[in-house]
């Protein structure tokens, strides 16, 4: 079985960190690696390392870096819905609400997809609220797959979508996007596609690499799920971070894939409150219904106040989520030039948290791990290795950066970075 890189970072890590650095880090990774060799977990999840956004957190936490690794923004979301969830925290009904969700949230999601997107759907029976956009990720392959089926997945890859998938019993079929222009290889997306094909996951926008999937590439996918048979899972958390005046386009809209489409979106990044965990799932009802059965059983419900501040906040009006865009693209625009001073390479970025760049130019001859975990060290600045959302070993000079941040924290990663590139 390949386990990706992203999940076999403490191993490679441990591999290239030199002596002193081997110490904090070895307690932890030894000891996952134990507990990996006595063998009582499930072999799939136990084949698994720790996610690379854990280790670059802790790493960045010991060494009092910038975290521009791990996708989180800087403050505490906008005042008045954390406001309704303390109110609702106070004076309402903090008892086990609907497994399927709080009515006021759904209702909340189907009127967000009319006003945004135009779709009419029925918050009764074509809505769910998760714990995070990973429980929906989670409840909808686990719901759909059956052992044996095909699932096609788009690399770079998020974490979660590979051991979720193989857990649930599904070959998976990579399809590779290469940097700098991520382009869709249609032909050999064509070539992954069979009547084995369950479904393919399509994020977009795409972490890491910022991509937006536009009308030709989306509806290209939709073409062939509606040949083979096979559903479309949409991670459109980014939603309404796509910049420069360009559209998200949720793949529900587009033409025969209304019945075959799976949308999921999360609080976290709409309202800047990553650890909310709040997700939503969008589906046509018989789609729907497999993926409420495995959400009943793995957390079965999500706590009721900060649903109530996520129905406030979806029906917060247009200037909301056009001031989150654009101020996320401020910060995008500022960390750009920032890194392009320095020298590094920018990749443009159309969409997310997140913006890749390359650091040859910096005269750093190594790969993006250690590229990484030195700039860590040494300059003060956490990114995350491109290298890691692939599946296999790839000879990466590319790194990710969030800039997600407040411009205090961008204007002093970017000063630590001049003073060590010189
Ligand atoms: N999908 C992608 C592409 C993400 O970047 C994230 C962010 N963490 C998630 C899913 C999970 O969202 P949540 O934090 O709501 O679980
Ligand atoms: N989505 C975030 C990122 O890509 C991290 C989420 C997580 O740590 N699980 O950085």
């Amino acid at each position: 079985m390949r386990v990706p890189r992203i999940l076999q970072f403490g191993a490679v890590y441990l591999k290239l960190l030199p002596g002193a650095l081997v110490k904090p880090y070895a307690r932890y990774i030894f000891e996952f690696e134990r507990k990996q060799h006595v063998n009582i977990g499930n072999s799939i999840l136990s084949g698994y390392g720790t996610t690379i956004f854990e280790v670059m957190s802790r790493l960045a936490q010991e060494h009092g870096a910038i975290n521009l690794g791990q996708g989180f923004p800087d403050g505490n979301g906008p005042d008045d819905v954390v406001e309704v969830g303390v109110e609702y925290l106070r004076s309402g009904v903090n008892q086990y609400p609907s497994m399927l969700g709080i009515p006021d949230l759904r209702r909340s999601i189907a009127q967000h997809a009319f006003r945004f997107y135009g779709l009419e759907i029925d918050w009764q029976t074509e809505t769910m609220v998760t714990s995070g956009g990973t429980e929906a990720l989670g409840s909808t392959l686990l719901g759909l797959i059956e052992p044996g089926d095909e699932v096609i997945l788009i690399e770079p890859l998020y974490d979660s979508y590979l051991p979720i998938v193989q857990r649930s019993g599904a070959v998976a079929k990579l399809v590779r996007l290469n940097p700098p222009y991520w382009t869709l290889p249609r032909i050999e997306l064509e070539a992954a596609f069979s009547d084995k094909t369950k479904l393919v996951l399509v994020n977009t926008p795409m972490n890491p690499c910022s991509k937006v999937f536009n009308l030709g590439e989306l509806e290209f996918i939709a073409n062939l799920c509606k040949k083979h048979d096979a559903f479309a899972v949409c991670d459109e958390v980014y939603e309404h971070l796509v910049f420069d005046d360009e559209p998200h386009i949720p793949m529900l809209t587009l033409d025969g894939m209304r019945e075959r489409t799976v949308r999921i979106q999360s609080a976290g990044k709409i309202f800047s409150l990553t650890g909310w965990k709040i997700g939503m799932v969008t589906a046509a009802a018989e789609l729907l219904t497999p993926i409420i059965k495995a959400h009943q059983y793995l957390t079965f419900t999500t706590p009721p106040n900060l649903q109530a501040a996520v129905a406030y906040g979806l029906r917060k009006d247009d200037t909301y989520f056009e001031q989150l865009n654009t101020d996320m693209q401020a910060r995008r625009d500022h960390l750009s030039e920032g890194l392009r001073d320095i020298g590094f390479d920018v990749i443009p970025c159309q969409g997310t948290y997140f913006m890749t760049a390359d650091f040859r130019a910096l005269g750093f001859d190594g790969g993006d791990i250690e590229f990484c975990k030195q700039l860590t060290v040494e300059a003060g600045v956490t990114a995350v290795p491109i290298s890691a959302f692939y599946t296999e070993a790839v000879q990466s000079h590319f790194a990710r950066f969030s800039f997600c941040k407040d411009e205090k924290t961008i204007d002093e990663a970017i000063r630590r970075l001049k003073v060590y590139f010189g």
